[in-house]
């Protein structure tokens, strides 16, 4: 008895970064009036961003080639909740510091479009401080929902909108050769070269165990990454645990015989870019999986850090369904009781949350299960998810293996593991 594979690709709307980009700012120097390279450059100072480091694109940011000569103004757009800086700032490019809750990248992006800023930046100021980089605000990685900045850009893509997130430390050199220059005001460079309004193939491998039934079970987790980082708990915990739980699931099935429901490994691309992959998938296979669809689990950083003296320990198995819950409590206790070795040294929490609403008592909508619970019509999807907990460098290029703890992933991998077989050889 095998499994059997099918990949799956889909056309779906993506950015891509073609190059290294370049952000730098020059102050020139004799008073100004030096130019910025070249032999005459004459007291002139470069300030160099590292990329990465300094600063992140941000998904679907649009391309730009401003140069020094260009001279392209930066103008301050405080926190992002004031109209007038927003109108002030057209034809510039936008800085904007975090604090203030205005829609994350999908608003402060759309306001960058319907404005005609040239450029945006938005300084990172609030998250990871202190925690990853002696006392500084690494960038993070986030996307937009890009047909809500569509809409606000009138109908396509911002294309020659460049958009990136900066660290606090990067931000305040910024700030003062730019806002608070004592001398000459520096002058930004900016080359961008992303494409963000192509289509590209994502792919969606599959493995599965066909069952007696049609009935699935579906266990997955997003290959993808975020473009400038390793993504080892975000989400290669995932996907590894998902090859495990399919690799030890095998050896059941070539032991026990087929069984009652089918089982699916899957693992997904373009989650990161705003779950493209589970979202194509689900489209593709709607009419099947409303009829067959017994459970998705789905696996997203159900890793914890291995510094759980300064990080914690939690593991959070959050499902949609009581039924689900009461098995998976069951399954817990068993697991506490007979892997204490492992199990004491995390704290392992039930949730259910079986609401209509991702914004308050119903599962988020964050990660690859969202259109299995939310796109299959009337009647939500029944999911189950993990969370575990620490993971500081989330959507940073220090998301390395250096902090990987697989031990951690253990947790989830037996009890969803558990649980899959049970469900695989029940009619439960
Ligand atoms: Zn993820």
């Amino acid at each position: 008895m095998g499994m059997s594979v099918t990949e799956h690709s889909y056309q779906v709307p993506m950015h891509h970064v073609n190059a290294e980009p370049s952000l730098r700012i020059c102050i020139q120097g004799f008073g100004g009036n030096s130019a910025c390279e070249g032999p005459f450059a004459v007291g002139t100072q470069i300030i160099q961003f590292q990329h990465r480091v300094d600063y992140v694109i941000q998904g679907f940011s649009g391309f730009s080639e401003y140069t020094f000569q260009d001279d392209v103004q930066v103008a301050d757009v405080g926190n992002g909740t004031d109209d007038a800086l927003w109108a002030a700032a057209a034809g510039s490019i936008g800085y904007v510091r975090s604090g203030a809750n205005v829609g994350g990248n999908t608003g402060i992006f759309s306001k960058a479009a319907e404005n005609n800023l040239a450029g945006l930046i938005f300084v990172n100021k609030h998250a990871n401080c202190g925690q990853i980089e002696a006392n500084d605000c690494v960038p993070i990685f986030k996307t937009s929902r890009i047909d809500e900045v569509q809409d606000a850009n009138g109908g396509t893509v911002p294309s020659e909108l460049p958009f990136i997130a900066m660290s606090k430390d990067a931000g305040e050199i910024l700030e003062q050769a730019i806002f608070n220059a004592t001398g000459t005001t520096g002058v930004l460079e900016m080359l961008m070269d992303v494409t963000n309004d192509q289509e590209r193939t994502i792919y969606v491998p599959c493995g599965e165990i066909r069952g007696k039934s049609s009935e699935v079970v579906i266990v997955g987790g997003h290959h993808d990454t975020v473009y400038h980082g390793q993504g080892a708990v975000d989400d290669t915990s995932g996907t590894a645990s998902v090859l495990e739980i399919g690799r030890q699931l095998s050896q059941i099935v070539n032991e026990t015989g087929k069984p009652e429901r089918t089982l699916r490994f899957c693992t997904w691309g373009g989650e990161e870019e705003g779950l493209y992959g589970s979202r194509a998938y689900v489209s593709a296979f709607q009419n099947s999986l409303k009829d067959d669809l017994r459970l998705y689990l789905n696996l997203d950083m159900s890793h914890v850090d291995a510094d759980t003296a300064n990080r914690g320990n939690s593991v959070t198995l959050i499902g949609n369904h009581p039924d689900d819950m009461d098995h998976l409590a069951r399954i817990t206790e068993l697991y506490r009781n007979e892997r204490s070795d492992v199990a004491d040294r995390y704290d392992i929490q039930l949730r259910t949350l079986d609401g209509d609403d991702p914004d308050s008592n119903g599962m988020p909508d964050n990660s690859d299960h969202a259109p299995f619970v939310y796109d299959l019509g009337d009647e939500r999807g029944r999911a189950v998810i993990c969370y575990g907990s620490g993971s500081w460098e989330y959507h940073t290029y220090a998301d390395t293996m250096e902090r990987f703890n697989e031990e951690s992933l253990g947790v989830s991998v037996t009890i969803y593991g558990t649980y899959m077989r049970f469900l695989a050889y029940s009619d439960s």
